[in-house]
């Protein structure tokens, strides 16, 4: 593998006092360098479950139970970030792998100005001294479109959205070559929400690291994503360009989900919507786990789980495509 990134059969486990609940299901997922990934999906589908498991931020009840996680090096095969010491794992956070959460509030410290959590992620990782530290604090911040007058602004006196752009900035502290963004824009308004999207685009083409954006509005994935991964019930049923996923979708739940955002399509304001709610992963259904929601759902779904295949420019898991059944 020449990627940055490369998910491996991952499986992680919700133990419940119900049962086990499979919350992503032998997901295999590439990122090349400099990339924008976009990870879509209903809330509740696997897609920050998938996401926290590559830094290894779970918490119980979730736990790793399969699968293989690499952080390419350039050459070789890289490490396997589930294999790390919590020693090592400390130094691929932030220097190689940074993540950005929904709320900032919960990511800065709330007593701290603005420019010392800058300069402190900065001093805590790398040998600098105190002034080379602040230049590259007011550098960051205006590397995120915050001017240098609030570089001594305590995180409560900052608008939603500039407490976000903070948190991008000491994301970015370090230069880290992937960064994780988990509903990164959910908490603000609309246009917010653009502005901030687009910063990071263009922080993405200046500095050249790779994102994997997490998102339920795959409205704000299509304006930023290269390539966009649809999951439904822990697992990816389709994969493909951006571009693809907009005109072409394929899988009927990557329809559906499109079809519930109609800003893309012009002047239709109606919400279609997918009838319906996910399966209960502590007792999905056999076969497709979105058959029970599928306008095109037919027996074999009830019974044959749909295995992801390449058709074509995408990947995708289901029966319409791909392999006839086997006859026994
Ligand atoms: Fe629908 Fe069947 Fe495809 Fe599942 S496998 S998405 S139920 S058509
Ligand atoms: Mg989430």
């Amino acid at each position: 593998p020449t990627g940055l990134l490369s998910i491996e059969n991952l499986t992680v486990d919700f133990h419940t006092p119900r049962g086990t609940a499979r919350a992503v299901d032998g997901v295999s997922l590439g990122l090349f360098p400099g990339e924008i990934l976009g990870l879509a999906g209903e809330s509740g589908c696997g897609k920050s479950t998938l996401a926290m498991a590559v830094p290894r931020l779970l918490r119980d009840p979730a736990v790793i139970t399969g699968g293989r996680v690499r952080l390419g090096d350039g050459d070789g095969d890289g490490v396997d970030l589930l294999g790390l010491s919590d020693e090592e794992l400390r130094r691929v956070r932030w220097r190689d792998i940074a993540v950005v959460f929904q709320n900032a509030m919960n990511a800065l410290n709330p007593v701290l100005r603005v420019e010392a959590q800058l300069v402190d992620v900065i001093r805590t990782h790398e040998r600098t001294g105190r002034r080379e530290a602040r230049e590259r604090a007011a550098r960051l911040c205006g590397l995120v479109g915050i001017g240098a007058d609030r570089l001594r602004a305590y995180p409560h006196e900052l608008s939603g959205g500039m407490r976000q752009r903070i948190a991008i900035a000491i994301a970015l502290a370090l230069r880290p070559r992937l960064l994780i963004m988990d509903e990164p824009t959910t908490a603000l308004d609309v246009v917010v929400q653009r502005e901030i999207i687009a910063e990071v685009r263009r922080l993405q083409e200046r500095l050249g690291f790779a994102v994997l954006f997490i998102t339920h509005d795959i409205s704000l994935l299509v304006e930023i994503s290269d390539r966009i991964a649809i999951m439904y019930a822990g697992e990816v049923v389709e994969l493909a360009d951006a571009r693809t996923i907009l005109d072409d979708p394929a899988h009927p739940y990557t329809r559906g989900l499109l079809a519930s955002f109609p800003t893309l399509h012009g002047d239709d304001t109606r919400l279609t919507g997918i009838p319906g709610a996910p399966p209960d992963l502590v007792d999905p259904p056999p076969g497709c786990r979105f058959a029970p929601r599928c306008p095109s759902a037919h027996d074999r779904c009830r019974a044959e789980r749909p295995v992801r295949v390449t058709v074509g420019d995408r990947d995708v898991a289901c029966h319409l495509y791909g392999p006839a059944e086997v006859t026994p």
